[in-house]
């Protein structure tokens, strides 16, 4: 089981990946992002989320430096938006984000969402900079499982990673048994759904059973589900708060009853329906 911030799971070609990172969705550029993950490192965060649409490569950038944590102790995770998508032009997006994070490799680069008829094109790329060592893992975001199949069916190397949103009320069990069996690593956005579980009635009688918040329990539940998890938030109380999970296990009737919330809701858009 997971015991600490630092520990990882092992993804397919051997590169070690922390259970837990803070997202930074949202999180403005500049001062909130800065210290956000500035506070979130000084507190024991080894794993941060960015992404080219969320603007904030620049100061994710700069707190890593300010952090004084060595480099190779991180783990950065960033992503190729949509209109990036394609050969070249996600060659050329990759080094416009490695150039705003100040960095010399990224440790995760995936493809944000499965634009079809351009994601194979956009594998490649991933394929040839993983080929150069410019990143040490790359993956996919929002795939589901016939997005995979077909990407797998022509790629070189299979994604080691899958980002999608999965939090108490979208349990993606189908998609996780998939991605377990073909040893591709399940990540949770929105694990809070947003912040949106607070209230929940059998979250919050599991958190006081635990004298845990529903946040803990959630998250929780995640890295007992052995999905690696990456709660956003940019107030130090709740980033600390976030990762105060080490300490309490949840039983196995616990993780059925939550479990059986899953309503298949969805906070973002359908992978099978998007329109950006
Ligand atoms: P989360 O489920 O992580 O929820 C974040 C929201 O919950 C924020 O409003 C935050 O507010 C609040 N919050 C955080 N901690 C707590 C707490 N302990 N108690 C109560 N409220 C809390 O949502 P995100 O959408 O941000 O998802 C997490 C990360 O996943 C993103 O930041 C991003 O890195 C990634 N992501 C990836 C996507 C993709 O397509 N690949 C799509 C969406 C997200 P505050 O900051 O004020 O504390």
């Amino acid at each position: 089981m997971v015991h600490s911030l630092s520990d990882t799971t092992t993804l397919h070609n051997g590169v070690k990946m922390p259970w837990f990172g803070l997202g930074v969705y949202k999180a403005q550029e500049g001062e909130e992002v800065i210290q956000a993950v500035k506070v979130a490192i000084k507190h024991g965060y080894r794993s941060i989320d960015t992404a080219a649409l969320y603007q904030n490569e620049g100061g994710v950038g700069k707190a890593i430096i300010e952090a004084n944590v060595p480099r190779e102790e991180l783990f950065v995770t960033t992503k190729v938006w949509n209109s990036d998508q394609g050969y070249d032009s996600t060659i050329q997006a990759f080094h416009t984000s490695l150039t705003k994070l100040g960095l010399d490799y990224v440790d995760l680069y995936l493809i944000h969402w499965p634009v079809v008829g351009k994601y194979k094109d956009t594998w490649k790329a991933l394929e040839d900079l993983y080929e150069q060592g410019k990143v040490r893992a790359i993956g996919v975001s929002n795939f589901q499982i016939h997005h995979l199949k077909d990407l797998m069916a022509d790629a070189k190397i299979k994604p080691m990673v899958n980002q999608v949103e999965l939090h108490p009320s979208l349990t993606q069990k189908e998609l996780l048994a998939f991605c377990q069996k073909e040893n591709i690593q399940i990540e949770a956005w929105s694990p809070l759904k947003k912040g949106r579980l607070q209230e929940d009635s059998v979250i919050t009688s599991i958190a006081n059973k635990h004298q845990k918040t529903p946040a803990q329990v959630i998250l929780r539940w995640d890295l007992q589900n052995k999905v690696v998890t990456i709660p956003k938030s940019v107030k130090e109380h709740r980033i600390i708060e976030n990762a105060d999970i080490f300490d309490f296990t949840l039983t196995d009737e616990e993780m059925n009853q939550i479990d059986g919330l899953n309503k298949n809701e969805r906070t973002g858009a359908d992978p099978d329906n998007f329109d950006f």
